[in-house]
């Protein structure tokens, strides 16, 4: 191995430059020559790479986004597509491939590694969402977390000085795991996730309840994948039948995906930014590096596929106790 890519793919997530930073700095150490591509899969097609050196990733440890960008390609998802990035690859003399992203990313990293062998893969989870097999964290899970953190306290002021009901939606179209890690945090009053049935009548009966003994606000944290609706259809829909509290919606969108990387995020994203390396010189392919019960681990990437975690029944009945 003497010439390496690394891409960010998919969507954004903090850390990914810590990421970068470590796997250039790794390869530089070794000796190896490390070339950015610009926007993901569609640089690949595109030729669009940059050399990159110690220097070029200096001071972006703290940044959140990637100094690379992403992007999503469709046009990669086509065999005539691939082969363009293919040709890309073999022009540069590229034979290792460093892909940050998420479960879509990995998927076209183990289809391209699979038509064309010359090129080795490794991927390295980076997504907010912390729903891949293979490690108990995916880079950006940590700030995101935070992030909503911050902003439910900031809700939680309101809620109390205006005996208000907040439905605040979070990121999650098929795990929970935001929202039910954020709600514990910060003592949400309940948590709605797509995991589990949402019962309306339940929630309501919970807030007479909290009403009674007079709670000063109630904030409901909703992922946005819910059975039930997105937080606008479910206040409608809790509104209806319970009209002693103003009801507010708060959607947190975008602001979760930003921000600099918690310090959690960014060791990790040194970490697997180092293995990524490593594993690529000792002959690893089509592997997701990730970190299981503290220790670092390879698994091959189709089973490192999005799924929708178990969620833990202790902590779920946790967060329902907590909120009596
Ligand atoms: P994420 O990596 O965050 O899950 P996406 O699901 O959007 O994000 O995937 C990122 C990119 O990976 C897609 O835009 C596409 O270029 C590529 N990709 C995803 N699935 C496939 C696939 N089945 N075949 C080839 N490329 C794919």
């Amino acid at each position: 191995m003497k010439h390496i890519a690394v891409l960010t793919s998919g969507g954004d997530a903090p850390g990914m430059n810590a990421c970068i930073r470590a796997v250039v700095r790794t390869a530089v150490y070794k000796g190896i020559q490390v070339t950015g591509v610009i926007a993901g899969y569609e640089g690949l097609i595109n030729g669009d790479f940059r050399k990159l050196d110690s220097t070029s990733v200096g001071n972006i440890i703290q940044k959140g986004g990637t100094m690379l960008k992403t992007a999503r390609s469709d046009r990669f998802r086509t065999a005539e597509g691939r082969l363009t990035a293919m040709e890309n690859i073999r022009k540069q003399g590229i034979d290792g491939l460093v892909v940050i992203g998420g479960d879509g990313s990995f998927r076209g990293a183990d289809i391209l590694a699979t038509e064309f062998p010359e090129v080795r893969v490794i991927c390295i989870p980076g997504t907010i969402d912390n729903d891949l097999y293979g490690t108990d964290f995916t880079i950006g899970y940590d700030t995101a977390i935070n992030t909503v953190v911050d902003a439910v306290d900031n809700i939680r002021d309101t809620a109390s000085s205006h005996n208000r009901l907040f439905f605040v939606e979070v990121m999650g179209r098929d795990a929970g795991l935001i929202a039910l890690r954020s709600g514990i945090a910060c003592g949400a009053e309940a948590i709605l996730i797509p995991e589990t049935k949402t019962h309306i009548d339940k929630l309501i009966a919970q807030l007479e309840r909290g009403w009674k003994r007079q709670k000063s606000g109630h904030v409901i944290i909703v992922a946005e994948g819910d059975d039930a609706g997105g937080a606008f259809k479910i206040a409608e829909i809790v509104q209806q039948k319970f009209d002693k509290l103003e009801t507010k919606v708060c959607i947190l969108g975008h602001i979760q995906r930003g921000g600099n990387p918690s310090c959690m995020d960014r060791v990790l994203a040194t970490r697997l930014g180092y293995e990524a390396v490593c594993g690529l010189l000792d002959g690893k392919n089509r592997m997701m590096a990730g970190q299981v019960a503290g220790k670092v681990s390879f698994i091959p990437l189709e089973k490192a596929v999005k799924h929708n975690i178990d969620v833990n029944a202790t902590i779920l009945e946790i967060a329902e106790i907590m909120s009596l």
